[in-house]
């Protein structure tokens, strides 16, 4: 095998090998643009060498051959004395990520090149003040030395120079900062800085290799779910300076505004600079325009290659640019990151610009984006003061009087406060005042923290570990940076998808996107909000290649009405359950309680009428399109009062002497009805098979309101589906009553209703036996919420806010099976039984309810194993529809 290969060599297909840096190089040099010489040392190097703990037997003589052509290139040696040849040793995985080694710049100086070096240059300041950068950067990164310690020692010398930027350092000032920074790396390192350009070379390769196994690289790739055995590669890039003068410098730029994605001029630019200088913030920058002030060739060559590269990439592209003495280079690009916002803009642009066609189009943008541009957002135009910024770890914007504990958050929620629960970190005690703010700001944690994972399963605006803010929870107040200090009940706002903290209250404005969803904006318009158009073309592009079909879970007309404007095709799931609450409730008590047949028909007949009425309105805000109705799921106990409640009621009538036997029956039910484990227990179809006539009444009221419907010239497609089925035998039970009471219906109404009946698959055994369930169902709908608590055992109620932080902390998940679907696991059985499904009944149709339908990287599997349709709220739908887009690509 081949370990190194030389800029020329390589492409940008190569990111395994080459990591991403380096393939981007390679495909920069081979278009022709002038980057340094150099060469790239491979993943598989790096792979060999963490595997056995040394480098692979040929890569030191490879690495010297590469080394030797790129000197004879450039016509010096490395760290030559008179004369050195610099390199730069860069880092470079396939995907960017934090925790990887920093650049070491100017490697091959030494006591005596420095002298070479000025020499050449005709100019000691520089030379100088190179040798620094090298000492400073490599002891810290290489070395693993305090790099505090040197930043403490320039900043004394510039105190005692009495100057304030380091551009004002001479030579002499440098040269003494020297010895000072290798006097540093002695002491703490416990070794002198090697002189050996080949030694500081080499050693700065290892610490690269190295630095892949960093905890907080292992952590990162966990979480990332990045596998553990990619490796990075190394970069050797001659160095070019921007430091040399004023007529040198060092800038960033992108070819588009990475917030707009407007054509135009972004970047900053740095006069007499190196490396990161630029980012740092150690001197003010310029704006890139600035440049065409400073050095008019270099900005129109540097326009020229912004051109070149978008049209290569047919991408917006970040790039990393320095000039030595009015000559351009090119250090880095790569297709760059931008908001939301912008994919959607910039998508749409280059489809206009003939780039790239609808459907790589659609794989420019994704569901997340789309669900981010749909939050409510501050309006920008607000007069506010941003105090502190964290991770921005559950999007929204939320706005509420700070309150620093649980009991607090409950309390005032109930009196009708808006509150922002504020704690330093939030642990399972904190979970009532969770749920009852607005939104949860915490100063300690990351995106996996507690806070984070329960507020983003919760849906709730939450921002984590802003540091600055000094969370005392004790005397309820915090510290934000300046010294003010937020008191109890102080109006705070946080920005879930930006993580900015701000005083007072900030205006909130509805979501463009949302407004246009709603109809309440219009694509097209003269005035048309430009993203608008963008998700307008967006979505068309996406709805034109789908084949998943996207319905709505909604209960009620108006959701039913909101989902058909989001898009929806039809209802995947209504649940019934709600049509028995409220003022319906005595009625189901009146239906436990029946000791008689009689009784309890009395009460089912009193229930049909008001079920009638929902579906009647159901089916006329989908009319034409199907909607699958769940006959009663939940355990019947949820129906009935508090067991405490009601306990201390009967009591309190007791001792009163009052007539209480109504309640008395009514506790005695509820303790008859208890069970430990109620989600295995009496629900679903085992509540239809053993009260007598409750599903029939629930499948009369279907029949007789599409019935209904009919007369009235409307056109109901209804769907009867029988919750948590595990064998053909429950089904073919219900089934068979069902189509006494629908033919009855029929009979009595004159009308073909053409009611489907099927069956939701959410029991392991159920999946196991499908094609046996097959035979009794029309179709199947996966219902992947209990599904996933029935493969793995756990209960999501329970286990969000109590081990699963741990789980994701230790990289056993990356994200939430309930979040997005378990391929491996819960997948299989999904996979199994559409396939034994439709061995049975090839035109069985195939769907899935639960919160998996609107999850991007679930959807695209629902598409990958032939389902038909997914089914989510109603929210979540235009998210569904551009994933089912992207999964057909
Ligand atoms: P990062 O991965 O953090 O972007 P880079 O390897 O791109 O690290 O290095 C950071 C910066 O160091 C570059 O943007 C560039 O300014 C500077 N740099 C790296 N290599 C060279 C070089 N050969 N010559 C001049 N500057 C360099
Ligand atoms: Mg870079
Ligand atoms: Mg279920």
């Amino acid at each position: 095998v081949k370990f190194v290969y030389d800029f020329t060599e390589g492409n940008k297909n190569l990111k395994d090998l080459l990591g991403g840096k380096g393939a981007n190089l390679a495909e920069m040099t081979n278009l022709g643009l002038p980057v340094p010489p150099g060469f790239t040392i491979t993943t598989e190097a790096c792979k060999v060498y963490l595997d056995s703990g040394e480098e692979p037997a040929a890569l030191r003589d490879e690495v010297s051959a590469h080394l030797d052509a790129l000197e004879q290139r450039m016509g010096k040696k490395l760290g030559q004395a008179d004369d050195p040849l610099l390199v730069s040793v860069r880092s470079g995985a396939k995907f960017s990520m934090p925790g990887m080694m920093d650049t070491v710049l100017n490697i091959g100086l030494s006591d005596k090149s420095v002298q070479g070096l000025a020499k050449q240059a005709g100019d000691d300041r520089f030379a100088w003040d190179s040798y620094r950068r090298l000492i400073q950067m490599f002891g810290k990164t290489v070395l693993g030395v305090d790099g505090e310690l040197f930043e403490d020692a320039l900043e004394k010398a510039k105190e005692t120079k009495k100057v304030t930027v380091d551009t004002e350092l001479e030579a002499a000032d440098l040269k003494k900062l020297v010895t000072k920074f290798k006097k540093i790396v002695k002491t703490e390192a416990g070794r002198d800085f090697p002189q050996d350009p080949r030694e500081q070379m080499d050693l700065a390769i290892h610490a690269v290799f190295d630095s892949w196994n960093t905890d907080r690289a292992k952590l990162y790739r966990r979480q990332e779910r990045i596998p553990h055995d990619l490796g990075t590669a190394v970069n050797v890039c001659s160095m070019v300076f921007g430091n040399l003068g004023p007529d040198s410098g060092t800038g960033v730029a992108f070819t588009r505004d990475p917030a707009s994605g407007h054509q135009g001029v972004y970047g900053d630019y740095l006069q007499n600079a190196q490396g990161e200088d630029v980012v740092a913030g150690i001197r003010n920058t310029v704006p890139l325009a600035d440049l065409e002030r400073i050095d008019k060739k270099s900005y129109d060559q540097l326009m020229q290659i912004m051109e070149t590269l978008e049209n290569h990439y047919k991408d917006l592209c970040d790039i990393e640019f320095t000039i030595e003495r009015g000559v351009l280079w090119m250090l880095q690009t790569r297709v760059g990151k931008r908001t939301a916002g912008a994919a959607f803009r910039i998508a749409t642009q280059l489809v206009d610009q003939g780039l790239i066609d609808e459907a790589e189009a659609l794989t420019r943008v994704n569901g997340a984006q789309l669900a981010q541009l749909m939050f409510p957002r501050f309006d920008e135009s607000a007069k506010v003061e941003t105090v502190g910024r964290g991770i921005a770890a559950s999007p929204g914007a939320a706005v509420g009087k700070a309150v620093f504990d649980s009991y607090t958050a409950v309390k005032w929620s109930r009196s009708g406060e808006k509150v922002i629960l504020i704690r330093r970190e939030t642990n399972p005690d904190d979970l009532d005042g969770m749920i009852a703010a607005e939104g949860i700001l915490t100063s300690r944690g990351g995106k996996t923290s507690h806070a984070a994972v329960v507020a983003r399963g919760m849906g709730k605006t939450c921002v984590c570990g802003a540091e600055e803010l000094e969370v005392d929870t004790k005397r309820r107040r915090m510290t934000v940076p300046g010294g003010h200090v937020v008191e109890e009940g102080d109006v705070v706002s946080i920005d879930g998808s930006t993580g900015k903290v701000y005083l007072g209250e900030v205006p909130v404005v509805p979501s463009p996107v949302v407004e246009y969803f709603e109809g309440r904006m219009h694509a097209g318009a003269e005035d048309a909000d430009e993203l608008v158009e963008a998700v307008h073309r967006i979505m068309a592009f996406a709805d034109r290649k789908r084949r998943l079909r996207v319905r709505a879970n909604a209960d009620n007309a108006e959701d039913a009405l909101r989902a058909r404007r989001f898009g929806a095709q039809g209802i995947g799931l209504c649940r019934t359950e709600h049509m028995f609450l409220g003022d319906r409730r005595e009625l189901v008590e009146r239906l436990i309680l029946a000791d008689t047949q009689a009784e309890r028909e009395e009460s089912l007949k009193e229930l049909l009428p008001l079920q009638k009425q929902d579906f009647v309105q159901l089916f006329e805000s989908m009319d034409g399109l199907p909607v699958t109705v769940r006959l009663l799921d939940p355990p019947l106990h949820e129906f009935l009062p508090d067991i405490t409640e009601l306990s201390v009621r009967v009591a309190l009538a007791e001792s009163r002497q009052e007539p209480h036997e109504n309640e008395l029956r009514l506790l005695q039910a509820v303790h008859r009805l208890h069970e430990q484990n109620p989600m295995l227990g009496l629900r679903g179809v085992r509540l239809g098979l053993v009260i007598p006539g409750l599903f029939t009444m629930q499948v009369r009221a279907i029949a007789e309101a599409a019935a209904e419907r009919k007369a009235a010239k409307g056109d109901p497609r209804a769907e009867i589906m029988i919750p948590l089925v595990g064998t053909v035998q429950e089904l073919e039970i219900v089934r068979e009553e069902a189509d006494k009471v629908i033919a009855e219906v029929e009979a009595a109404s004159g009308a073909q209703l053409k009611l489907s009946i099927g069956t939701m698959i959410e029991l392991p055994r159920a999946a196991l036996t499908a094609g046996q369930i097959a035979e009794a169902a029309e179709f199947f709908s996966f219902g992947t919420n209990d599904l996933t608590q029935t493969v793995w055992g756990f209960s999501r109620d329970d286990v969000e806010a109590s081990f699963f932080t741990a789980y994701l902390e230790k990289g056993i998940f990356g994200v939430s099976p309930f979040e997005t679907i378990d391929k491996d696991g819960v997948g299989s059985l999904v996979k199994l039984a559409a396939q034994a499904g439709r061995e049975t009944r090839p035109d069985l149709k195939l769907g899935v309810c639960g919160e998996h339908g609107g999850d991007p990287e679930s959807v695209h599997f629902f598409h990958e194993v032939g389902l038909d349709y997914v089914s989510c709220s109603p929210f979540r739908i235009p998210v569904a529809r551009l994933e089912a887009g992207r999964a057909a690509v």
